[in-house]
């Protein structure tokens, strides 16, 4: 049997971790997950990482695929008794989920850092990909609006991004370092592909390139990097991508995704029913069905996008 192909891939929450539940089904691919932590905060004295659970929890198949989020099997009992008392109640939080959070704030406290807790807590739930925080350090996605400056989850869920968005900025980012899980596996040979997800690249990717160091391992490596694009029809699937797009002076096209991952992709994969990015530089393009909604369609869309990246590698890479 051939060697398995080894994935990197950069993801954001719900809809990152949609592809990478079907990267990890591959057999033949080893797969690592860098996931945006710019999103994380503290709330109640918990440590909450929403895109790394998002993605704990789709690999586990533990994740309510109905309401998009969280955990399947929810019940809500701690949030009825924190409104009772007059606790914060914006941010929901359920019982099972709260388990992931008072572990995970333990073990920070205990001096655990965020990404041997994730492995750790991956394994156990059984899950064969490595995913990782894409620093151990704190980063936090900061909203410049029509409001003034929010922090991400007053943006995202407390005010239901609702304000207008002018710019995005990763407080901490310049003095953060990549984890070191990247080092070794970007060290020789490196990855054979590097797959960003379908996430949103303002608020989901960017944070992770925001840390110095991490786009330029992508770019000196040898291994194609590939984007599959969240936007289908000129619409994001769910969130405000294309709202912020439109906040931002951006046309919401497959043209917009691919310029604004640049140099940095050699390929891009987009939904069957549009048109491929008319690049200034010459873009490989992938046309597939890019909505996921059953497993099947994430395996699919997984098998696709690897091999269309594997496709792209230097001839002297191919063996
Ligand atoms: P969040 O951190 O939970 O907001 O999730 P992500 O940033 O990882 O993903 C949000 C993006 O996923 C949105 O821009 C959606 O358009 C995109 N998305 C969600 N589901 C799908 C899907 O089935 N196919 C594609 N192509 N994009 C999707």
């Amino acid at each position: 049997m051939s060697a398995k192909r080894r994935i990197v891939a950069l993801s954001g929450g719900v809809g990152g971790a949609k592809l990478a539940q079907g990267l990890d089904m591959l057999d033949d691919v080893d797969l690592t997950i860098v996931v945006n932590t710019g999103d994380d905060f503290e709330h109640l004295g918990l440590m909450i990482s929403p895109d790394i659970d998002s993605v704990v929890y789709a690999l586990a198949g533990l994740s309510d695929v109905d309401r998009g989020w969280g955990r399947a099997d929810e019940s809500w009992h701690f949030m009825e008794e924190i409104r009772r008392l007059g606790g914060e109640d914006w941010f929901l939080l359920g019982d099972r989920d709260l388990a992931m959070h008072i572990a995970r704030t333990n073990a920070i406290r205990l001096g655990e850092p965020l990404s041997s807790f994730t492995l750790r807590i991956a394994r156990r739930l059984g899950i064969r990909a490595r995913i990782v925080p894409m620093t151990d350090d704190a980063v936090r996605t900061i909203i410049t609006s029509d409001e003034g400056r929010l922090a991400f989850q007053r943006y995202f869920v407390g005010l239901r991004c609702e304000p207008i968005v002018r710019s995005v900025d990763f407080e901490g980012a310049p003095s953060a370092r990549p984890v070191a899980e990247l080092e070794t596996e970007f060290a020789d040979p490196g990855p054979d592909a590097i797959i960003i997800c379908p996430s949103n690249p303002y608020l989901s990717i960017d944070p992770i390139l925001s840390i110095p160091g991490i786009a330029d391992m992508l770019s000196a490596s040898h291994a194609p990097v590939v984007a599959v694009s969240p936007i289908i029809g000129g619409q994001a699937v769910k969130g405000p991508t294309a709202k912020i797009m439109n906040e931002l002076g951006l046309a919401v096209t497959n043209d917009t995704i691919a310029g604004h991952y640049g140099d940095l992709i050699d390929g891009i994969v987009i939904d069957h029913g549009d048109r491929c990015p008319v690049a200034a530089s010459p873009l490989a393009c992938l046309s597939v069905p890019t909505l996921m909604h059953t497993v099947e369609d994430k395996v699919s869309l997984a098998r696709k996008t690897v091999d269309f990246a594997l496709s792209l590698s230097q001839p002297e890479r191919v063996g």
